[in-house]
């Protein structure tokens, strides 16, 4: 069973699927992340992308696609993919190289959270500067105020883009990619929402009724 995570920027991706890896072994493959590890690693993607990144230049959807071809062959389990595809032209290009691989996008879940909301979740973010523990001003404060529960610094720091401007643009550029990417897997019958307001546990308790793998 192969998936897709669709979800504004602080919907709760990134939370759903490490829950989908550790509870039932999908790897989770975020493009962001994978494209910064193959970086890292200085592989022969990481050289291409790194190059193309220093002239101030976008990463192409063939390199991406290169990279996720890469991925998915590696792959013996379920994969869950997280911020990928954007746009049809992406989820097309996805459909052909899964079959290609005798695969198939299963079920396609969008975490539906309201923008009010997310701008609130997104704002409240920060982080211990000593141990990079994360907070929230209303969800997850530290216990003694100003003190970091797990080191006991003091020193924190809000994400250079927790500006309501920047959060806004990024939803803006969600609703954009995502209002063709839905209707494009809603006509195949893969789509599924589930409601993100709720609690995060909750939120993988719907997740896990639509895959049927409670
Ligand atoms: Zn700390």
């Amino acid at each position: 069973m192969n998936i897709i995570l669709l979800g504004a920027p602080g919907a709760g991706k990134g939370t759903q699927a490490s829950r989908l890896k550790r509870k039932h072994h999908f790897v989770h493959l975020a493009t962001g992340d994978v494209l910064r590890l193959e970086v890292s690693r200085n592989t022969e993607i990481g050289k291409r992308v790194k190059s193309v990144m220093e002239r101030g230049l976008l990463v192409s959807d063939d390199l991406i696609l290169e990279m996720i071809e890469q991925q998915v062959q590696q792959a013996a389990s379920r994969i869950a993919f997280d911020g990928y595809p954007r746009n049809i032209s992406q989820a097309e290009s996805l459909d052909k190289l899964m079959s290609a691989h005798d695969r198939r996008i299963d079920k396609v879940i969008l975490i539906d959270v309201g923008e009010s909301e997310l701008i609130e979740r997104i704002c409240g973010r920060f982080t211990c500067s000593q141990c990079l523990t994360g907070y929230h001003t209303q969800f997850k404060p530290t216990k003694v105020d100003g003190v970091c529960d797990v080191c006991g610094s003091t020193d924190f720091s809000k994400r250079s883009d927790d500006d309501v401007e920047t959060i806004k643009s990024r939803l803006e550029i969600f609703r954009r990619d995502t209002e063709t990417v839905l209707p494009y897997y809603d006509q195949k019958g893969l789509l599924y929402k589930v409601e993100g307001r709720s609690n995060i546990d909750e939120v993988t308790d719907q997740i896990e009724k639509v895959l049927g793998i409670v």
